[in-house]
């Protein structure tokens, strides 16, 4: 029996990424413009896909594979996001970002192998993209913002992970602002520019490996033993494929799969001058991130810029408004503000958003379908060390390697399915401005 995938929805411009405009442009993308036939076709060059391409390359030296993006690598999610490697437990829906002691250490042990697997990248080819290993800090603005971390630091405690208690004066110290009660800093977080960091391992990728960029798969054929990708001007034949879509597989017509498409926000400000610089004071480099995982995020860049990200908006048809754009923007706004009332007049220069992929229940997609294509699927909000390790993985599994991780990642709880819509989007949508809303001063 043959069964086609259909594609209903495509990345499309949401807002201006700060991240990918701040680099150098880029010479012109290869597209898929005739037929051509490889073994492995990997769908979709965020990190998940990125990694997943690299690794079939080095266990299949031999094999070709074809990596193929719908619009230019490191412009899309993967390049628009906050940049955290996060490897402690981080689950957004928590209040605490734990779950239970089991559930935390196998999420470490994931994360730290997907945040290893791209820093020995990076280290190896000299990937400039102000790759850090420095930590993060985990901030409060008040009493319950300060017993969601005590909470926060007893499960990392519970699973013997080191952090450390910073006072109001300690975390000004590093961050210039008097906006912050307390703080824990956890070392073993990475940050990164994040575009950069996805063009750099798109153009380190092995020989094997070819990028088409700008080329969305259209349908996937299934023929037995081949697959048939058609994309706009062109066909590619491969022996197998591998989904690294995120948020786009929510949206395959007619099978609700239980992956929820939500959209989050960032705004980045211009370059500050050495003036500005020495009024905001602090050290040059930090990222934070707030004690309620509603709240807002902060980096401040080697580049001195102030990158902030906040607000969620379920988009299930996958694209943002002006007005969705433009209430993120006063949000981040008031939000940049009241942390840094001493620059008034540094403006957010660059406002755009993203999708990520959540499930009702912290579920991923994670094997073989049905129709026999391999998917790595649903980050969860923490895609950045999660696809690395899910991309590898899944690589590994499909050359049919087997592992712990591979066994974790096999025996994860799907995500939970919804109900029909309208009632999951007034559901969610709900949940949502509740949530923002409890969040209150951390935003
Ligand atoms: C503002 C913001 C801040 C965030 N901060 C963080 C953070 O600090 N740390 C963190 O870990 N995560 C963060 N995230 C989430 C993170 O960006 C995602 O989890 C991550 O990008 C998921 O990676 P991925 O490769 O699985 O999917 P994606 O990055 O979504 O990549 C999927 C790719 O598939 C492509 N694609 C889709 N359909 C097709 C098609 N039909 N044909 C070809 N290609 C297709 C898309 O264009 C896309 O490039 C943030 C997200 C946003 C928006």
């Amino acid at each position: 029996m043959t069964s086609n995938l259909e594609f209903v929805r495509f990345p499309a411009p949401d807002g201006v990424n700060g991240w990918w405009e701040t680099l150098p442009p880029l010479s012109s993308a290869d597209t898929v413009s005739s037929e051509s036939r490889y073994d492995w076709v990997v769908v979709g060059g965020g990190i998940t896909g990125l990694c997943a391409a690299r690794r079939l390359a080095e266990l299949a030296p031999d094999a070709s594979i074809a990596l193929v993006e719908a619009d230019r690598i490191g412009r899309t999610t993967a390049g628009r996001n906050s940049g955290f490697f996060v490897d402690l437990p981080h689950d957004i829906s928590s209040e605490s970002y734990s779950r239970s002691v089991e559930a935390d250490k196998a999420d470490v042990r994931f994360q730290r192998h997907g945040i290893d697997y791209v820093r020995s990248m990076v280290k190896q080819y000299n990937i400039d993209c102000d790759w850090r290993d420095d930590g993060k800090f985990h901030a409060s603005v008040n009493k319950k913002g300060h017993n969601a971390l005590a909470r926060f630091a007893e499960g990392l405690a519970r699973i013997d992970e080191t952090f450390e208690w910073l006072d109001g004066a300690a975390i000004a110290k590093v961050t210039g602002t008097n906006f912050y009660q307390d703080a824990l800093f956890t070392p073993g977080c990475s940050t990164v520019q994040p575009a950069a960091l996805m063009r750099g391992l798109a153009a380190t990728l092995p020989k094997n490996v070819n990028v088409f960029e700008l080329s969305a798969v259209r349908r996937i054929e299934d023929q037995g033993q081949a697959k048939v990708l058609t994309f706009a001007s062109g066909k590619i034949v491969a022996k197998g494929v591998i989904l690294c879509t995120n948020a786009y597989a929510a949206t395959f017509g007619g099978h609700p799969n239980g992956l929820l498409p939500v959209y989050t926000f960032a705004s980045m400000t211009r370059v500050m001058n050495q003036e500005e610089v020495g009024r905001l004071g602090g050290t040059r480099s930090w990222a934070l991130i707030p004690a309620d995982p509603m709240g807002t995020t902060v980096r401040r860049l080697i580049t001195d810029r102030i990158c902030v990200r906040n607000h969620f908006a379920f988009r299930p048809n996958l694209e943002v408004s002006q007005a969705d754009l433009a209430k993120a923007k006063s949000l981040h706004q008031r939000s940049f503000d009241r942390r840094f009332p001493m620059l008034k007049d540094v403006e957010l220069e660059y406002t755009w958003g993203g999708p990520l992929c959540l499930s009702a229940n912290n579920g991923a997609l994670f094997g073989r379908r049905d129709d026999g294509v391999l998917e790595a699927v649903g980050c969860n909000g923490l895609g950045l060390s999660r696809g690395s390790a899910s991309g590898k993985l899944i690589a590994e599994y499909a050359l049919g390697h087997n592992n712990e991780l591979i066994r974790q990642l096999l025996n994860q709880p799907h995500p939970r399915a919804l109900p029909v819509r309208p009632i999951t989007d007034v559901a969610v949508s709900a949940a949502i401005w509740m949530k923002e809303f409890s969040a209150g001063a951390e935003l």
